[in-house]
């Protein structure tokens, strides 16, 4: 970045900041994003290494309550593109479903650059997912693997319907152990949205599992305290991401 991309984009914190700190203050949120490296300019990686992984999780929380309170920062996105063309030091891997209505970065109002994104439908997590995760924290130095799913999911309505069309068929089938593992004493059909709801919570649990499991890399990185694995359910309603760490 040249120097004076720095100074405009400093400019434009410290107006921000000014502008902010009344808004901040009153719904809340005054030192839950005020000043992090998320809030404004570019994500370095002196500022993501310097993060501890409860910080990090700290932060989605913060940029949910922005989106959901109404009151997403401006972001100048081309510019966050070619201020991370050269190089990218994401602090997290999110993994959702590829539902249109769970886009993880708008729903943590986060920035170009900040996290990886992976999504299958249901967020199973096959080797290829497992590969992606390792390489984004072994290999990128990410912090936090967060896996997301959320309320009203296809997926989870498919594999309870038991759905069978072409190779969407195998992946409902992974699906599965969530929906018997459910405990539930209600109507157990697609058609009730709490046991689709409560098959979904446990798919998540499921697929944090299997990734602590499956995945050496990413338990021996977790067991140092380098990284955190942790679950989350995304309420399309209410906006609200529910952490189950
Ligand atoms: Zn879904």
């Amino acid at each position: 970045m040249q120097h004076s991309q720095l100074s405009d984009a400093r400019d434009r914190f410290d107006r921000r900041a000014f502008c902010k700190a009344g808004v901040a203050t009153a719904v809340g949120l005054a030192g839950a994003s005020f000043g992090s490296p998320f809030a404004h300019a570019d994500l370095t990686q002196e500022q993501r290494d310097k993060m501890t992984p409860d910080e990090i999780l700290q932060q989605m929380k913060a940029g949910n309550e922005r989106f959901r309170s109404g009151k997403p920062l401006h972001r100048d996105l081309m510019r966050e593109a070619q201020a991370t063309a050269k190089g990218q030091y994401p602090a997290a891997i999110v993994f959702g479903c590829v539902d249109s209505r769970a886009p993880a970065e708008l729903i943590l109002d986060f920035g170009i650059g900040y996290i990886f994104s992976g999504r299958v439908a249901g967020n199973v997590a096959d080797e290829d997912i497992l590969g992606s995760m390792e390489f984004a924290c072994k290999a990128a130095g990410s912090k936090v693997v967060l896996v997301m799913g959320h309320t009203a999911c296809g997926a989870i309505k498919g594999a309870i319907d038991g759905v069978q069309l072409g190779n969407l068929t195998a992946l409902l089938a992974k699906v599965r152990p969530a929906i018997e593992a459910t405990r539930y004493t209600g109507e157990r059909s697609a058609k009730n949205y709490e046991f689709v709801d409560a098959v979904a919570r446990k798919n998540v649990s499921l697929t944090v599992t299997n990734i602590r499991e499956r995945s050496a890399v990413l338990r021996d990185l977790e067991s140092t305290g380098s990284i955190k694995i942790a679950g989350s359910m995304y309420n399309l309603e209410t906006g609200v991401v529910e952490f189950l760490v």
